[in-house]
């Protein structure tokens, strides 16, 4: 297996490099605090200034204002701008997973109202699909929309909204047929986060940030001209919505697991006790070295999913078996952190604490136990590799 990239786009490297290493380092200074990465306002400023650079629509067609880079160069960025140290955005739901669809699937009205918005970060996007009864089964949403002349009354309690507290719009899966087969009666709507009848709840998480949140709709107007693709075809554009980061996804993780494994070492390396460095302990020694393997195999399956995309083929347990690998690993690498510290994580994880380095940790330690129930949870994807890996019977 050959891992790397062609010379052409180790030359497209250099060039972007160079454009972060130029504008990444001087917006931080310019900042007027020392920023915390996990901020909201910092994680747009930055997503903003990187959008009106030009910098948005990066697999998107010509056509819309994209850049239509093929996905290496579009790993690229994302492996450029993790090494940098530039924090993740907050429209990221709106940039990885609506534009492909409405590029696919909306249409030419919808195309041209929308996707201005999204590629200069002006309009901040939610994902409206778990609610409190449908998570993991998800064909099992109850959220209601009727259509009433020309318009739907939206009725509904979505939970888990990412950013719906910022959001401008959320795409939101909706009953239209209350009497179909579960996968039929769905239909994917945009709303306007600003509508009569929506609230947002946020919920406050054990790190003490509140960046997920409830919805609720209680009759909405929701115009016909937001409906997307089909009415009751919303469950095709829900797979295929989740089916397009599957590339990249994984590319700026692995590249900061990477950076935070070597934080990890050099936070062993300078904490003591009983006067000697926690890095010679062999019992941590031994679970470094594990991690090391990881974050190395991390990186080939990172490699192996971009290449897969690249040639086309359909999403496969590939993912699941990234998703797994990773999302556990973190969560080991972020314990074995707190462990290091040892009464120093006594901070909690509040950056404003009296040992923020700690808190930073702590904070992150705490936020990954989210990381296994996100995006499918470890028991969803061990379901998928048994069944399509191992070939086991369905449960
Ligand atoms: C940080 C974070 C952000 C999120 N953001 C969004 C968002 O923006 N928009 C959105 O719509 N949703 C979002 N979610 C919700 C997420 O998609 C769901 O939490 C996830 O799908 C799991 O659903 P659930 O929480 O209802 O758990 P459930 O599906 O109720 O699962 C409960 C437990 O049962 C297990 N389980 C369920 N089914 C099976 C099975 N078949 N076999 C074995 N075990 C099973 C699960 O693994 C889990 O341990 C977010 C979640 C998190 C943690």
């Amino acid at each position: 297996m050959q891992v790397g990239y062609s010379e052409e786009d180790e030359a497209f490297r250099v060039t972007l490099r160079a454009w972060f290493e130029a504008h990444f380092p001087r917006f931080k200074d310019q900042w007027p605090t020392a920023p915390d990465p996990n901020d909201l306002v910092w994680r747009r400023a930055w997503e903003d200034h990187v959008s009106q650079a030009g910098w948005a629509g990066l697999g998107w067609p010509l056509e819309y204002g994209g850049k239509a880079w093929p996905l290496t160069r579009q790993a690229i960025f994302h492996e450029e701008q993790a090494r940098i140290g530039a924090p993740l955005g907050v429209n990221i739901i709106g940039h990885g997973i609506l534009a492909p669809t409405l590029i696919h699937f909306a249409s030419d009205a919808q195309k041209k109202r929308y996707l201005p918005g999204i590629l200069s970060n002006r309009e901040v996007w939610c994902q409206g699909y778990s609610e409190p009864a449908a998570g993991s089964d998800l064909a099992s949403l109850k959220t209601r929309a009727v259509r009433q002349g020309d318009h739907y009354v939206l009725n509904g309690h979505k939970i888990w909204t990412s950013f719906a507290h910022i959001a401008d719009y959320c795409f939101v899966l909706a009953r239209t047929d209350a009497t179909a087969a579960r996968h039929k009666g769905i239909s994917f709507l945009l709303v306007d986060m600003k509508s009569p009848g929506v609230r947002v709840e946020p919920i406050r998480q054990i790190t003490g940030e509140a960046d997920f949140n409830e919805v609720f709709f209680e009759n909405v107007k929701v115009p016909l001209d937001a409906l997307v693709g089909e009415e009751n075809g919303g469950w095709r554009l829900a797979m295929a919505a989740a089916s397009f980061e599957r590339g990249t996804y994984f590319i700026p993780r692995q590249v900061r697991f990477a950076q935070e494994l070597a934080a990890l070492k050099q936070l062993a390396a300078d904490t003591m006790r009983q006067g000697r460095s926690r890095l010679d302990c062999p019992h941590l020694r031994r679970d470094l070295a594990r991690l090391a393997v990881d974050s190395h195999v991390l990186k080939l399956k990172s490699y192996r999913a971009l290449t897969h995309a690249l040639r086309g083929g359909p999403p496969g347990p590939e993912g699941s078996s990234t998703k797994l690998h990773w999302s556990e690993s973190h969560q080991k690498l972020l314990a074995i952190a707190v462990e290091v510290l040892g009464e120093r994580a006594r901070a909690g994880p509040e950056p404003d604490s009296r040992d923020p380095q700690a808190s930073a940790w702590v904070r992150d330690y705490l936020w990954s136990r989210a990381e296994t129930i996100l995006a499918g949870t470890s028991e969803v994807q061990r379901n998928i590799l048994a069944e399509q890996v191992l070939g086991l019977p369905k449960n």
